[in-house]
């Protein structure tokens, strides 16, 4: 069967960084058109232009482009639409989908303290409609410039069946005559994404689910206007590991400061796709096979929890799975802001420091401050390294590292050839390894732990550790 023609999109609003939920609403939206071959449309929904900002726009390309999610069409701008949206407020006026209302804020104030008064809901009483309008003898006063309204259905449930949440209706009689266009002409914001829903032949909208009670009226008025709805589905949001929203306040909120603290786009792609949708227990997947499984289906209803420790256990896997020489290509350019001198002649290999941290390492930045141990001088690395040697370097072990000393200084350089030294000196001495490795780390490196002494040891100038030994 040939796929279903799928057009979908991802729509922010420029106020701020692409954000982890926003981040996932695109990824969802990308994998679902991904997987029926179709479209996906990146929409920037910038008419609040008092919030939108020239640099959250680029942020939200950054993001996307980070990620991999490139769109298919756009981006679209809908301050770039206005023509259109006014064009089809025209329509609306003409069919009488829709119609002017001079109601004042101190009338609609006024309107909304009597219906309180009456236990009843506050809204919008329709006054303005023109079979109402004529019955009340209301004029347009002079000069004020009205409002348009959309006409909703008086009765009647307005319903769908959404992707993620299952079958949702709510009463028309509990929505109101919804402002499409202010006194100034702008058009608002439910009725802009109704339009560009309409125009980009959207089948699917993939979104928060703090947008659940915007969907009635956007159908009601997608109905309105002879089109047919796509079908909608709402995601929950992304709380933090406290079960709160996610916010600032659980650290990094913009998709680009995961790229600064190390993160790669594959283990970001592969944890956020399992925020809220899953494939049995896999836990790992590649884009490939997020794209071959998304089909709408095992979205969750529940919140997903943020949780950066699991997010650091993916990274790392995708970590181990990059070649030496590639991790070395991330990880360069952070040991030079933490001006560590990896060109420096007799410097160790940073491909190979990579190889041997890489098990340990959450994320490049996790790596490059591991591998840095292998540059900084122990003082420095270790303010009290005078203590902690005098109280891990046992007497006995004194005379080993002089003797260890000996053999490095003309053993091959390699760590089988130092594994060997090491295990010698062990046993002339009758040492257990930590007798000795403790002692050398310590005045090599700094620190009591390191990955394996032979291999940190190969990685270092002969030089470097005899005078250090020394
Ligand atoms: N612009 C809206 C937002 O950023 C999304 C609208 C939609 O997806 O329909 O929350």
């Amino acid at each position: 069967m040939p796929d279903p023609i799928i057009r979908t999109r991802f729509a922010p609003s420029p106020t701020g960084f692409l954000h982890i939920g926003g981040a996932r609403t695109a990824l969802f939206s990308w994998a679902y058109a991904r997987h029926f071959n179709g479209t996906f449309i990146l929409r920037i929904e910038d008419t609040d232009v008092e919030r939108s900002t020239p640099e959250a726009v680029q942020g939200i390309l950054d993001g996307m482009q980070w990620l991999g999610l490139q769109p298919d069409e756009g981006p679209f701008y809908q301050m770039r639409r206005m023509d259109r949206y006014r064009e089809v407020i025209g329509q609306m006026l003409k069919a009488g989908t829709a119609y002017h209302c001079w109601s004042t804020p101190a009338e609609l104030d006024a309107m909304r303290e009597a219906q309180r008064a009456r236990g009843e809901k506050p809204r919008y009483d329709g006054r303005w409609r023109p079979e109402h309008r004529s019955r009340l003898g209301l004029v347009p006063p002079d000069g004020a410039q009205p409002v348009v309204r959309f006409r909703n259905p008086d009765s009647g449930d307005v319903a769908w069946t959404d992707l993620v949440k299952g079958p949702i209706a709510f009463a028309n009689a509990e929505l109101d005559d919804l402002i499409i266009a202010r006194s100034d002409g702008t058009p608002t914001y439910n009725f802009c994404v109704v339009v560009d829903d309409w125009d980009m032949q959207i089948t699917q909208v993939i979104r928060g689910d703090d947008h659940v009670n915007n969907t009635p009226r956007q159908i009601n008025i997608l109905r309105a206007l002879g089109a047919v709805p796509p079908q909608y589905g709402h995601v929950p949001m992304i709380h933090g590991s406290d079960g709160q929203k996610l916010s600032k306040r659980h650290g990094a909120v913009s998709v680009m400061q995961y790229d600064e603290d190390g993160f790669l786009p594959e283990a970001v792609i592969n944890y956020l796709a399992r925020l809220g949708w899953s494939h049995g227990n896999t836990e790992i997947f590649s884009r490939a096979e997020l794209v071959s499984w998304f089909d709408g289906s095992h979205l969750s209803h529940s919140p997903s929890q943020f949780d950066t420790e699991k997010l650091k256990w993916l990274n790392n896997h995708y970590l181990k799975a990059m070649t030496d020489d590639a991790l070395a290509a991330m990880v360069a350019p952070r040991m030079d802001r933490r001006g560590v001198p990896v060109q420096a002649p007799g410097s160790p290999d940073l491909a190979a420091a990579c190889g041997l941290f890489k098990d340990r390492a959450g994320t490049l930045e996790e790596l490059a401050d591991l591998a840095s141990m292998l540059w900084i001088e122990p003082a420095h690395a270790n303010p009290s390294l005078a203590e902690e040697l005098a109280a891990q370097l046992r007497p006995e072990a004194v005379p080993a590292l002089r003797t260890l000393s000996e053999r490095l200084a003309s053993c091959q350089w390699d760590k089988a050839s130092i594994a060997a030294a090491i295990k010698e000196v062990l046993s002339a001495h009758s040492l257990k390894m930590p007798q000795l490795a403790v002692p050398v780390r310590l005045k090599v490196f700094g620190r009591a732990q390191t990955p394996s002494v032979d291999a940190m040891l190969a990685l270092m100038s002969r030089e470097v550790v005899l005078r250090r030994l020394g």
